[in-house]
């Protein structure tokens, strides 16, 4: 945790801040350890001057004997009013230019801060700390494959037990119930069962609806476990399945192919994109793949690197992202194929049971009762 401390400290100078103040509580995670809901981090650069901290922690009382246990290298400060403890702060170390979570802090809190500090220039830096947090290191890549393994609890209590005449509900009830009995601590985001007609609709959630035979199928699911995330989507047939069907997943499972394929360090993640959807448009499909090839995975469900056309993020090793292409066609229904992969030295490690299992092979569409 403190190597984090450091490593952000020495980049301080370099985006011209003497300070930066972290509000996102999945980045104070990040930096400090602290798993509670309400704490802030203010670091400063090396050259700063810092009364002999690497950094300050802000909470509530609520918290005080967490934040003893859980944040090592920074000075603890137990705050009744946060914005005008940290201004404090701020204002004692006579820093000049201070960044902040521009995604996170709210317009409000910023206005605060403004008044009580006149005199400091604040500037938003989105992705000092999103950033960073793109590039795992072994721990955290262990968590991540540790949610993996009971989400994959979660797709077998689909595969075994059938789904035909189950309503999307109660199937998402079934895999809650199966990856927290596999040690998962939460679900990463509302589980997506999406079928027939409902399937076209790439965020559908679990709904009322009764699945029928011969539709199609698509479970998008997460698991949560030491605060790192899964995400991965199995599409299925019920029953049986038609060429139409079937000539949909196996374009789907090229473009995924060709995605993965095009990953490894220095790769820009627009042509990552660029592979799997120049696949789907020539497929003839291209209209109905509306949404990014992929994204990071780590604390949060989305982050940094975005695979989209619009990214200007580079693939770096120890990156962990999705690669989840899609066709979806209104009142027919659709596809996604998602797995995780771990970015390694000269390319990617599928993590995630569908793609890992099947190691490079391009496969069918899976048929359940
Ligand atoms: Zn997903
Ligand atoms: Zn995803």
């Amino acid at each position: 945790m403190t190597d984090r401390i450091k490593i952000m400290r020495a980049g301080l100078e370099g985006r011209g801040l003497d300070g930066i103040l972290v509000t996102d509580l999945k980045n104070v995670r990040y930096l400090a350890g602290f798993t509670g809901t309400s704490g802030y981090v203010l670091l400063t650069s090396l050259k700063a001057s810092h009364a002999g901290a690497a950094g300050f922690f802000f909470t509530d009382s609520r918290y005080a004997l967490q934040a003893r246990g859980e944040v090592k290298g920074l000075r603890i400060t137990i705050y009744k009013k946060a914005i005008e403890e940290i201004a404090g702060t701020v204002k004692g170390l006579g820093l000049k230019r201070v960044g902040f979570d521009g995604r996170n802090l709210s317009y409000d809190t910023f206005r605060r801060l403004k008044k009580l500090l006149p005199a400091v220039r604040l500037k938003s830096s989105p992705d000092a700390v999103e950033g960073k947090r793109a590039v795992k290191d072994a721990d955290e890549v262990e968590y991540i494959r540790g949610a993996i393994a009971a989400a994959g609890k979660g797709f077998e209590s689909v595969e075994k037990r059938g789904i035909g005449g189950v309503t999307e509900k109660e199937v998402s009830i079934r895999i809650e119930a199966a990856v927290k009995k596999a040690g998962a601590d939460a679900l990463s985001f509302e589980t997506i069962v999406a079928s027939g007609f409902r399937s076209a609709m790439p965020h559908a959630v679990a709904s009322g609806k009764r699945i029928k035979k011969g539709e199609l199928v698509i479970v998008d699911m997460g698991v949560e476990l030491g605060g790192y995330r899964s995400d991965e989507t199995r599409t299925y047939a019920v029953g049986s399945a038609t060429a139409a069907q079937k000539k949909i997943y196996s374009t789907v499972k090229d473009a995924q192919m060709r995605a993965l394929d095009a990953i490894r360090p220095g790769a820009r993640a627009k042509d990552v994109d660029g592979a799997a959807r120049t696949c789907i448009r020539k497929a003839g499909y291209g209209k109905y793949f509306g949404h990014g090839t992929g994204h990071g995975v780590g604390l949060d469900v989305h982050e940094r690197p975005h695979i989209s056309p619009q990214s200007t993020d580079v693939f770096e090793e120890g990156m962990v992202v999705t690669v989840e292409p899609g066709i979806y066609i209104p009142g027919f229904g659709g596809v996604r194929i998602e797995d995780m992969a771990l970015v390694t030295r000269d390319g990617a490690e599928v993590l995630t049971g569908e793609a890992g299992r099947l190691a490079g092979v391009a496969a069918g569409l899976r048929i359940i009762e």
